[in-house]
């Protein structure tokens, strides 16, 4: 395969004021000698894959990146934005770390997208995730970003959270809209292993509702499609031209570049994993160079969580088979049980709700 240039970018801040109790990616308190390190190291992992670069989208993620100081976000900004002009710069930020100086300078330093950590709109839905914002500082930070010049804002939601109701979600849900955001993330709560959550299913302190959850998430497709907002992925909404960039391109199979600690780069089909910050840096963990048939099986298998799907001749143009001359069987079984239509290969309604299981389908 000829090399060309990465255009997409995930940069790893592993700090957050407080460990939510189902978090399970790598983070930690944020500390200041942790985030000199961190920022050091980033600038320098940067460097080495610059040449790389032909950068379209950003995401700063984590963790929170806001919860890094003003200073050391502009250093982090500068050096990766200063000489390139990408279409999309999101970073991740939580209600109460993200002052209107701060959201400024991020604004100034060529972050175009905010996306806001709120999860709920219920207080008691909040203080069950062991969130430690309340949902005025949910509507204060969409003022702060607004205030500061961003109009594309991510609010991300989360439900079926034990004890949740059907009345709280829908509660929750009119209310984020009537905070005018772009783009709305709603995530089913999964419990991790590792996690505090998976412990307290795992000693039957708390159950989860498959039923519930299900309509929740028709509740949540029903009350955003109607009030304009495209359904473009399973867990993603938008407002018509404002979907996320940065993650359509993993669901296109795109390759792209992972700097700081935990984070994973797919290039030249190689998937690299970084290992976890220590007060040394962090290191590469792993390198696994990835089949063919692995990167096909993950186009369909992400691919079929879009509105858009799987075109065929682009698949088989870049993989050299179609869809139906690897997976026939299964392929005839979706399409026969209506879960799955062809040109392109797309999830019905029904399938939609079932992705998760078809996806298995597709891989292994
Ligand atoms: S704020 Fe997000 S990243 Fe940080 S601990 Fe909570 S869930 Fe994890």
């Amino acid at each position: 395969m000829a090399f060309s240039s990465i255009r997409h970018l995930y940069v790893h801040i592993p700090f957050c004021p407080h460990i939510c109790p189902y978090c399970s990616f790598h983070v930690l308190r944020a500390d200041k000698e942790l985030s000199h390190i961190l920022v050091t190291r980033l600038i320098e992992e940067h460097r080495s894959i610059h040449d790389d670069l032909d950068l379209q989208t950003v995401f700063f993620g984590g963790g929170t990146p806001t919860a890094l100081s003003t200073a050391q976000l502009e250093r982090v900004a500068s050096e990766i934005l200063g000489k390139s002009n990408p279409a999309e710069v999101t970073a991740e930020c939580n209600p109460s770390t993200l002052s209107l100086q701060k959201a400024k300078s991020m604004w100034a330093h060529g972050i175009n997208r905010l996306s806001i950590g709120a999860q709920s709109m219920d207080p008691k839905v909040l203080q069950k995730l062991g969130r430690t914002h309340s949902v005025r500082a949910v509507r204060e930070c969409v003022e702060i970003g607004r205030s500061a010049g961003f109009e594309n804002i991510n609010i991300d939601l989360i439900f079926g959270v034990p004890g949740q109701t059907l009345a709280s979600w829908e509660k929750t849900l009119e209310t984020v809209l009537s905070l005018n955001p772009s783009h709305l993330s709603c995530y089913g709560l999964t419990y991790e292993e590792d996690t505090d959550f998976f412990a307290r299913l795992q000693r039957g302190e708390c159950q989860s509702d498959q039923e519930l959850e299900l309509e929740m998430f028709r509740l949540a497709n029903r009350i955003l499609t109607q009030a304009g907002f495209h359904h473009y992925e399973i867990s993603n909404y938008a407002r018509p031209g404002f979907e996320s960039l940065h993650n359509l391109s993993y669901w296109r199979g795109e390759e792209f570049h992972g700097i700081g600690p935990s984070a994973v780069s797919t290039v030249q089909g190689v998937r690299r994993t970084n290992g976890k910050l220590t007060p040394q840096g962090w290191n590469v963990k792993s390198e696994e160079p990835l089949s063919a048939q692995i990167l096909a099986s993950e186009r369909m298998a992400l691919g079929l969580r879009t509105s858009e799907g799987v075109e065929e001749e682009a698949f088989r143009k870049r993989f050299g088979f179609s869809p139906e001359e690897k997976w026939r069987q299964e392929i005839d079984l979706l399409v026969g049980n209506s879960l799955l239509t062809k040109n392109p290969f797309k999830l019905s309604a029904h399938g939609l709700e079932l992705a998760d299981e078809i996806a298995a389908y597709f891989v292994g």
